[in-house]
């Protein structure tokens, strides 16, 4: 496995990749769990060489967020990606990743103040930017999200699709801790008690997917039962709940076809996002 520390040591080894190769990019921000090898392994069943990048990109953390203390474990992800057999680390420092006085932003306009764009001013366009970057220096064939970022996605494939990126967008499903809590690296910022009280995320979704199962197609009616389970818990501050199309993130009142299901809570200091999709066929 390859470990490349700057964007020079990148486009290098992209270089030296086989014509014939299918460049896979799972872009992380390490802290590495199964949620993320789980893309690994979907990019190396499809991919040669795998590219997995390792980056706690500044511009998608808010000024009073969590860019600090966020998980560094590069040397146990690194271990963990060897297993995986990935190819090609990306690790850059944030100096090469923004030279001085960048100016230069990729935002995905009308959808980037939606879900967490509206309590995290600026987040996803720090995204969509890095993700902009990672795709030009890795110029990966095939790219891998997770659906637990579901809005993050959303947003990808809208920017790939306006900007013509020749990138494919594969999206992997969520992967739980045994009990239901969504896989997260801020998982570890939780206490023992916070770590219970955060598996009601996990219930409010349940419960209104068992709503729409008896039939509930409404979506106030939805997230009404969702906002009573959220409100057992006293530990947890609901950020939102909201019942969107997958595809704009505009929230529907109706459901009548697939829908994404979203909510977001800060549970203590900690702040965590789940969601769900309602199959209507
Ligand atoms: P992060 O390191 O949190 O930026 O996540 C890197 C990638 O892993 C993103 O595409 C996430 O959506 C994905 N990911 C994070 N947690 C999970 C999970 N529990 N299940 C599936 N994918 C995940």
């Amino acid at each position: 496995m390859r470990i490349c520390e700057s964007v020079e040591q990148m486009r290098r080894a992209r270089v030296l990749t086989h014509p014939d190769g299918c460049v896979g990019l799972v872009p992380t921000m390490g802290a590495l769990h199964e949620g993320h090898l789980s893309l690994v392994r979907a990019a190396k069943a499809r991919c040669e060489p795998v590219v997995v990048s390792i980056f706690v990109n500044p511009l998608q953390f808010g000024p009073n967020e969590d860019l600090a203390r966020y998980p560094r474990t590069f040397e146990r992800d690194c271990e963990l990606l060897e297993r995986e057999k990935v190819d090609i680390v990306f690790a850059p420092s944030v100096e090469d990743m923004y030279p001085k006085n960048a100016v230069t932003y990729v935002t995905v306009e009308g959808m980037s103040e939606k879900l967490c764009g509206r309590s995290r001013p600026g987040h996803f366009r720090g995204v969509t930017t890095v993700v902009a970057k990672l795709f030009h220096i890795v110029e990966p064939e095939l790219a891998f999200f997770g659906q637990k970022d579901a809005a993050q996605c959303a947003i990808i494939r809208r920017m790939v699709r306006d900007l013509n990126f020749p990138v494919e967008i594969v999206v992997g499903p969520i992967v739980r801790e045994p009990d239901g809590l969504a896989m997260s690296s801020r998982n570890v910022y939780l206490s023992e008690q916070e770590r219970k009280a955060a598996l009601v995320l996990h219930r409010a979704l349940s419960e209104m997917k068992n709503c729409f199962d008896r039939g509930e197609r409404s979506a106030g009616g939805l997230v009404e039962a969702g906002k009573l389970v959220l409100s057992q818990e006293a530990g947890v501050r609901l950020d939102y709940l909201e019942v969107v199309d997958p595809d704009t993130l505009n929230p529907v009142s109706e459901i009548r076809s697939e829908t994404l299901v979203a909510v977001a809570a800060f549970v203590g200091r900690t702040r965590l996002i789940d969601n769900i999709v309602l199959q209507e066929f």
